[in-house]
C-alpha cells in the first residue's frame, strides 16, 4: 500500500530536486545539520529489548525458588511464622538481586554493542565522508560498495554491477541486481530495482543513491516491531547450571528421605524431621550461584572490551577460553595494512618508490638514478592504470594523510599521486571512468572501462599476477607493444617470485585499448596488454610474532588463510613464526579437491594456506569441526559472513571489516590486531578458571552443610543448624567470597597450558571427588565442635551457635583451598587480591553481627559466644583448612619431579 511512495518512477534528477540536494556534491554540512535537527537521527527501535518482566520470570521459574517457596510453605504450616517470612524475604531478595544483576549484565551487553556503530559513506559538500549511520539524513548521497550495510532508504542513480541482499525485507535469499532506470507503474518492494533499503547488505558492486527516507520512515523502520529478536538459546553454562540445579533437588529429596526415615525410625518427632528436611533443602542449594555467574561473565566482557575485543554475547566469553585453533587472515591482521607501493617491475626495468604511508611524496629511482616521472611514459601508463582501476581515495587533514577505501588500492593511488597523477587531474584531462567490474575475492581481480583523451575507450585490469598474466597476449615495453612469448612470461613469473619472496604483495596491471563495447564482463577480458607488476609492502605488525609464540605456548595453533599468493604467504608466515621453519603451503585450488578427512589430515600438518577463497574457509571450518577443534576464525568481507557464523568464534575486524562481517561475528576486534585475539582468549581462560573456582567453592560449602546435618542425625545428635542459619550461610558467608573468586588473578599457567578439552564438562568426576572430600573435611570441624558442646551440656542454642560459627569461619577459610588451582591458597598472589580481602573482612563482620546483635540473634536463634566457645569454634574452623593445606603440599611434593 505504501508502494506508491517509492520514487521508483521518477528520474534520479527529479528525486534529487525533491530532496533539494545535489547528485555530485551532496548536502552541505549546514543543510545536513539542519535536517538532522529537524527530522531526527536515523535510528529505528532495534528488535524488542528483553523486558524486565522476562528476566524476572526467568528468575522466578528457577528451580531454586520453587524449592525455597516449598520450604516457606512448610514453615507456615508448622506455625513457624517468623521462619516462613524470613524464607519468603530471602526469595524476594534473591529474585531482586538476580534481576538486578541480569538486567545490568543485559544493559552492559547492549552498551557494548553500541560501540561497534555502523558507519555510512556520504557525499557532503562535494567530498566523500564517513559518518555514523545515525547521522544520515534525507537528501544525503549514499555511496555504496561491496560489504556495506545500506543505512537508509534511497533511490539509486549509480549502479555498477550492484547487487544487494534484501532477504531481511523480502525473504529472498539471492541478492537482487540493481539498476538506475526509472520503473513505470507501481511495483512491490522486491521489484524496486532502482532503490536500496536500510538494513540490507551490498554483496557486490558499487553504487550511489539519494536518501529518501531515514529512521522509522524506512521500510525496515516500519516493520521493526515485527522483527522480534530471535529467541536466545541458553548458553552452555546456563544449561549446565540448570542441570546442576535439578540434580540438587533430586539429591535433597533423597537425603531428606533418608534422614527423616532414620530419624522417625529412631523415634524422633516428625515435625522436627520436617524442619530438618527444610534445613537440608536450603542447605543443598547454592542460592547465590546464578547471580555470581552472570556477574562474572559480564565483568569478563568488560575486561575484554577494555582490551579492544568486543564480545557480543556472554556465552562467547566462555567459548573463547577453550579455543584450540585460530585461523587468521594475513592482510591487516598479521600485517599493518599500511600498504606502500615499493617496487615496480616493468618489463626489463626495476623501479623503486620512495616514501611510506599514504603521503603522496617521494621520488622514483631506477638503480642509482632518480627518474623524471613526468617524462617517463611507460611508468606513467603503469601508474595511471593503477589509479584509474582503484576506488580508494586519499584525504589530508593537518598534514596527516589518510585513506578511504582498500589499502591495496590506496598504495596504487598514492604512488600515482607521487607522479602527479591525482584522480581529479586525470578526470580533468579526459580520463573518465565509465564502467566497473568490482574486485571479488573469488575472482581476484578488478577491471574498469575508461574514456581516454587519445586512445578512445580503454579497459584497465588489476589483480593477482597469475590471473592477470593469464589474460594477456602482449606486453608494453619502452619501445612499444610486443607479443608476450614464453620467455617473457617466464621472466615476469621470476620477477613475481622475487618480489613475493620478500613478503611483498604483488599485483599485476594490464590494459586493453579499443575493446568491444558493451558492459564489462569476464569474457571481454582477454588479449590484454601487460603493463607491469606492483610490489606492495605491508609489514608484519611488530607484536604478531610474540602473540603467535604465546598462542603456541598455550597449545593453540595459528593457521594462516590468505587470498594472497603462496610465496608472499610463506614469506610472511616465516617472518611471524607461523608453522614450522620448513612449512609448506596448500593452495585453495588443491584444497577444493580434498575430502573432509583428507583436509582434516592436511590441517594437522600444514599451517599456511594461500589463494583461499571465502568458500574454502567454510570447508576448513567443517574439517576442523570434524577434528573436534574449537575454532576462532577471522574475516572481513561479505563473503566471509557464512564462515564467521559457522566458526565457534567468528572474529570480525572493527576497522577494516565490512558491516556485514561485523554483524555475523561473535567478536569484533576494535583494533584489527591479531594479538587482541590472544588477549581475549587469555581473558576467556581466566574467566573460566574463576567460574570453576566459585562453583567449586559454593558446591563444597553446600555439601558441608548437608553433611553436618546428616551426620548429626546419624549420630543421634539434635539438628545442628536451623534453616535460617543455613540460609544466612548461603546468602552471606558464601556469596561474597564467591564473587571475589570471580575476580581472582590469573593462574600462572593460564597461557602455558593446553586448552581445556571441550568435550569435558564443567564438573568432572575428579572435580566431584575433590568437592566431596573437601565437603567432608569442612564438616568435621562443626561436627566435632557441636558434639563437644552438647557433651559439655551447653544449651541447644549455644551449641548451635558454636556449630554455626564454626561452619561459617571454616567455609570462609576454605577460600584458601579453592582460590589457587594447586590448592595452595596462601601465596604471593594474596597481596594482589583486594576483592578477596574485602569479601573476607565483610563476611567476618557480618558473621559477628549475626551472633552479637539482638535483632539477628532473635531471627537466627543465636547467642553470643564465650571464651571457651570461641576456642572450640576457632579450632574447629581452622583444623580442616590446615589439614587440606597440608594435603595440598604433600600432593605437590609427591607430584613434582625429584630435584
Ligand atoms: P588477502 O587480502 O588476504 O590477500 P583477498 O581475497 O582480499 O585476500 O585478495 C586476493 C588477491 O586478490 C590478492 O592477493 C591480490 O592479488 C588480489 N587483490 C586484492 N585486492 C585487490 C584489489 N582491490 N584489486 C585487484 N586485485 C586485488
Ligand atoms: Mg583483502
Amino acid at each position: 500500500m505504501n508502494d506508491s511512495l517509492y520514487p521508483t518512477h521518477q528520474s534520479a534528477a527529479e528525486v534529487a530536486k525533491r530532496q533539494n540536494t545535489d547528485l555530485r556534491k551532496g548536502l552541505t554540512a549546514q543543510q545536513a545539520r539542519r535536517r538532522l535537527a529537524r527530522y531526527g537521527r536515523n535510528l529505528i527501535a532495534r528488535g524488542k529489548p528483553i523486558s524486565a518482566w522476562e528476566i524476572i520470570l526467568r528468575q522466578v521459574r528457577n528451580i531454586i525458588v520453587v524449592l525455597l517457596l516449598t520450604a516457606a510453605g512448610i514453615s507456615f504450616f508448622l506455625g513457624e511464622i517468623l521462619e516462613g517470612l524470613a524464607v519468603l524475604a530471602v526469595v524476594v531478595l534473591n529474585t531482586l538481586f538476580g534481576f538486578i544483576t541480569e538486567y545490568r549484565a543485559e544493559k552492559s551487553v547492549e552498551s557494548l554493542q553500541q560501540m561497534v556503530k555502523t558507519t555510512a559513506k556520504v557525499l557532503r559538500g562535494g567530498r566523500l565522508r564517513q559518518i555514523a549511520a545515525e547521522e544520515v539524513v534525507a537528501g544525503d548521497i549514499l555511496v555504496l560498495e561491496e560489504g556495506d550495510l545500506v543505512t537508509a532508504d534511497g533511490r539509486l542513480f549509480e549502479a555498477d554491477n550492484l547487487a544487494v541482499d534484501e532477504s531481511l525485507l523480502t525473504g529472498e535469499s539471492t541478492p537482487s541486481g540493481k539498476t538506475v532506470e526509472p520503473i513505470r507503474g507501481e511495483v512491490p518492494l522486491a521489484e524496486c530495482r532502482n532503490m536500496v533499503f536500510m538494513g540490507t547488505a551490498v554483496t557486490r558492486g558499487n553504487g550511489a543513491a539519494v536518501v529518501v527516507a531515514t529512521g522509522t520512515a524506512t521500510e525496515v523502520g516500519k516493520i521493526s516491531d515485527m522483527l522480534a529478536t530471535t529467541k536466545e538459546e541458553p548458553s552452555p553454562l546456563e544449561e549446565r547450571l540448570e542441570r546442576t540445579g535439578r540434580f540438587l533437588v533430586v539429591l535433597t529429596l533423597a537425603i531428606t528421605a533418608v534422614v527423616s526415615g532414620t530419624g522417625i525410625l529412631g523415634g524422633r518427632p516428625w515435625a522436627e524431621m520436617l524442619k530438618t528436611g527444610i534445613a537440608l533443602a536450603i542447605a543443598a542449594v547454592p542460592e547465590g550461584l546464578p547471580a555470581v555467574a552472570t556477574v562474572t561473565l559480564a565483568i569478563g566482557m568488560w575486561r575484554m572490551a577494555r582490551h579492544r575485543a568486543l564480545v557480543k554475547s556472554l556465552p562467547a566469553v566462555e567459548t573463547l577460553g577453550s579455543t584450540t585453533v585460530i585461523c587468521t587472515d594475513k592482510t591487516g591482521t598479521l600485517t599493518e595494512n599500511q600498504m606502500t607501493l615499493q617496487d615496480i617491475a616493468l618489463p626489463d626495468r626495476h623501479i623503486r618508490v620512495e616514501g611510506t604511508g599514504y603521503a603522496p611524496t617521494g621520488r622514483f629511482w631506477e638503480g642509482e638514478k632518480p627518474l623524471d616521472s613526468a617524462a617517463d611514459e611507460t611508468l606513467r601508463d603503469f601508474l595511471r592504470a593503477g589509479a584509474l582501476c582503484s576506488n580508494a581515495s586519499l584525504s589530508e587533514t593537518q598534514g596527516q594523510w589518510s585513506l578511504i577505501g582498500d589499502p591495496t588500492e590506496g598504495a596504487l593511488v598514492t604512488a600515482a599521486c607521487k607522479a602527479g597523477l591525482e584522480r581529479e587531474a586525470l578526470t580533468a584531462a579526459g580520463w573518465q571512468r565509465r564502467d566497473e567490474l568490482p574486485f571479488d575475492s573469488d575472482l581476484r581481480y578488478m577491471a574498469v572501462r575508461c574514456a581516454t583523451p587519445e586512445k578512445g575507450e580503454v579497459i584497465y585490469l588489476k589483480g593477482a599476477p597469475d590471473v592477470v598474466l593469464g589474460m594477456c597476449r602482449s606486453i608494453r615495453q619502452n619501445s612499444g607493444e610486443a607479443p608476450l612469448d614464453e620467455s617473457l612470461k617466464a621472466s615476469i613469473c621470476r620477477e613475481n617470485s622475487r618480489l613475493a619472496a620478500e613478503g611483498l604483495r604483488v599485483l599485476g596491471l594490464a590494459r586493453k585499448t579499443s575493446p568491444p563495447t558493451g558492459p564489462l564482463s569476464e569474457t571481454i577480458l582477454s588479449g590484454m596488454t601487460f603493463l607491469g607488476l606492483a610490489g606492495i609492502l605491508d609489514p608484519p605488525r611488530p607484536d604478531v610474532a610474540d602473540a603467535i609464540g604465546m598462542a603456541r605456548a598455550a597449545g593453540i595453533r595459528t593457521i594462516m588463510l590468505t587470498g594472497d599468493q603462496a610465496d608472499t604467504a610463506l614469506a610472511i608466515a616465516r617472518r611471524v613464526g607461523i608453522g614450522s621453519p620448513d612449512e609448506s603451503v596448500t593452495s585453495g585450488l588443491e584444497l577444493a579437491h580434498m575430502t573432509v578427512p583428507e583436509l582434516t589430515a592436511r590441517l594437522r600438518i600444514c599451517s599456511v594456506y594461500a589463494r583461499i577463497s571465502p568458500r574454502n574457509k567454510l570447508d576448513i571450518i567443517a574439517a576442523l569441526n570434524a577434528d573436534n577443534q574449537i575454532t576462532a576464525m577471522t574475516g572481513d568481507g561479505v563473503n566471509d559472513a557464512p564462515a564467521l557464523k559457522r566458526a565457534d568464534i567468528g572474529v570480525a575486524m572493527g576497522q577494516r571489516g565490512t558491516s556485514v562481517a561485523r554483524q555475523a561475528a561473535d567478536m569484533v576486534l576494535l583494533d584489527d590486531r591479531f594479538a587482541t585475539i590472544l588477549e581475549a582468549v587469555r581473558q576467556g581462560r581466566v574467566i573460566f578458571d574463576n567460574i570453576h573456582k566459585f562453583i567449586h567453592y559454593l558446591f563444597s560449602c553446600n555439601l558441608s552443610e548437608i553433611l553436618v546435618i546428616f551426620l548429626c542425625i546419624l549420630m543421634g545428635l539434635p539438628t545442628p543448624l536451623v534453616a535460617l542459619q543455613i540460609l544466612w550461610l548461603n546468602l552471606v558467608t558464601d556469596v561474597f567470597p564467591a564473587l571475589a573468586m570471580g575476580f581472582e588473578a590469573p593462574e600462572t599457567d593460564v597461557m602455558t597450558r593446553p586448552p581445556r578439552n571441550p568435550a569435558q564438562g564443567l564438573i568432572t568426576t575428579r572435580f566431584k571427588l575433590r568437592i566431596g572430600a573437601e565437603g567432608l573435611f569442612i564438616t568435621l570441624g562443626p561436627l566435632v565442635a557441636f558434639a563437644v558442646t552438647v557433651q559439655q551440656g551447653l544449651s541447644l542454642p549455644q551449641c548451635r551457635t558454636v556449630a554455626f560459627m564454626t561452619l561459617a569461619v571454616g567455609q570462609l577459610l576454605h577460600v584458601f583451598n579453592v582460590r589457587r588451582k594447586n590448592g595452595l591458597g596462601f601465596d604471593a598472589s594474596l597481596s594482589k587480591a583486594p576483592y578477596l580481602w574485602g569479601a573476607f573482612s565483610l563476611t567476618l563482620v557480618l558473621q559477628l553481627l549475626a551472633v552479637y546483635t539482638p535483632a539477628l540473634q532473635r531471627i537466627l536463634h543465636t547467642t553470643g559466644l564465650n571464651r571457651d566457645m570461641w576456642i572450640i569454634t576457632l579450632m574447629g574452623a581452622a583444623a580442616p583448612v590446615l589439614l587440606m593445606q597440608l594435603w595440598a603440599v604433600m600432593r605437590r611434593l609427591r607430584f613434582s619431579p625429584a630435584k
